[in-house]
């Protein structure tokens, strides 16, 4: 079902949702499993898979030659879509980027996602490689969301590059994108992003999940900004609770978001992590029950597969 189906069925009960990545390649998709058995009580109508792309190293040859090499270390997202939808039964959203992919692979990535049944996706722009100082688009790819946004909505209208396909089926995806409370890193204002988030709604986009924040006046200031500007589509909050020590000075610098300065001196007096884990679920029920009672329509976990917190926070929310 489409998520914007699940959030109209509920009607005004916040749903509980969460994120997951790929295990790192050796891994085995049982780790996937064990990640989401202990919260499938919380009955998550849906769950997201990251999309995480290709990376490139250079190995030195004999000589001093330099050998590039393609190295993707978390693939498989649409192949553990499919396996949650086929072992849980609950819709799987695969994320989907524009960097790493011409616009012909991403039609078939999406071809791939109708023939199993997958009918939400979420669409990105992705970021830099690290050997890239700036995102660089591939040569006949995306350039921004809203590009990918507009051609995952060509394929529902039957509109397909391969002419072969051109009205001989349409898909029927309901598209997610992203949106920042504090700006996208890159946006020159967070006026100026919320436009280009609107933009994304206006090519088909029919809801928005946030980047993560610690402070929802951040939330609740973004949303008002974002329906004055005539954005009505409905905006999911992402969480995460704040874990180790080090992750007051890494989330910050990695997502361009503040730590409030309560919950940085909390962190700060803890002995050790197992202190900082208490400081961060507690943190992120508090954060939980205050947008619950705003009445959001999801709460949307950034669980990035350690899911004994996440567990501690929905049992106190839910
Ligand atoms: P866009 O919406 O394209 O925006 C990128 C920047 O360009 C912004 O600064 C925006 O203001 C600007 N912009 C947008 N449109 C235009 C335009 N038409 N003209 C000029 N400027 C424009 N990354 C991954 O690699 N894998 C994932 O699975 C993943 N999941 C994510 C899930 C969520 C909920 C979020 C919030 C982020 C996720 N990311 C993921 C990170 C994301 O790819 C990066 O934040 C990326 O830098 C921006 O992606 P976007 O889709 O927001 O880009």
């Amino acid at each position: 079902m489409k998520i914007t189906k699940h959030i109209e069925t509920a009607k005004d009960k916040t749903l509980f949702s969460f994120e997951i990545l790929p295990p790192l390649k050796g891994q085995n998709i049982d780790s996937i499993y064990s990640g989401i058995d202990p919260l499938m009580e919380f009955n998550p109508p849906f769950i997201d898979v990251t999309y995480h792309r290709e990376e490139y190293v250079y190995i030195e040859q004999a000589g001093g030659l330099l050998e590039k090499r393609i190295v993707r270390k978390r693939p498989g997202t649409v192949g553990i879509c499919a396996a949650i939808q086929s072992k849980y039964g609950i819709d799987a959203v695969p994320h989907i980027l524009c960097g790493g992919f011409t616009k012909e692979d991403t039609e078939n990535f999406l071809i791939d996602l109708d023939f199993l049944g997958i009918k939400n996706v979420m669409a990105l722009r992705g970021d830099a490689v690290k050997s890239e100082i700036y995102f660089k688009p591939e040569l006949g790819g995306n350039c921004y969301a809203n590009d990918l946004v507009k051609q995952i909505i060509n394929m529902n209208e039957g509109k397909f590059l391969d002419e072969a396909l051109e009205n001989s089926h349409k898909t029927d995806f309901c598209v997610g994108v992203a949106g920042y409370p504090e700006k996208h890193m890159e946006a020159p204002s967070l006026d100026n992003d919320i436009e280009r988030l609107k933009i994304k709604q206006a090519a088909g986009a029919e809801y928005v999940v946030t980047q993560m924040f610690f402070d929802n006046q951040k939330y609740f200031e973004f949303v008002e900004k974002c329906r004055e500007k005539g954005i009505t589509i409905p905006i999911i909050p992402g969480l995460k609770p704040i874990a180790t020590k080090k992750q007051l000075t890494i989330i910050p610098h990695r997502f361009h978001i503040d730590m409030p300065d309560v919950l940085t001196r909390e962190v700060e007096k803890c002995k050790d992590n197992q202190e900082v884990r208490q400081v961060g679920i507690d943190w992120c029920i508090q954060q939980s029950k205050e947008l619950v009672a705003a009445g959001v329509p999801v709460l949307h976990y950034y669980s990035m597969g350690k899911s004994s917190n996440i567990q501690k926070i929905a049992s106190a929310v839910f």
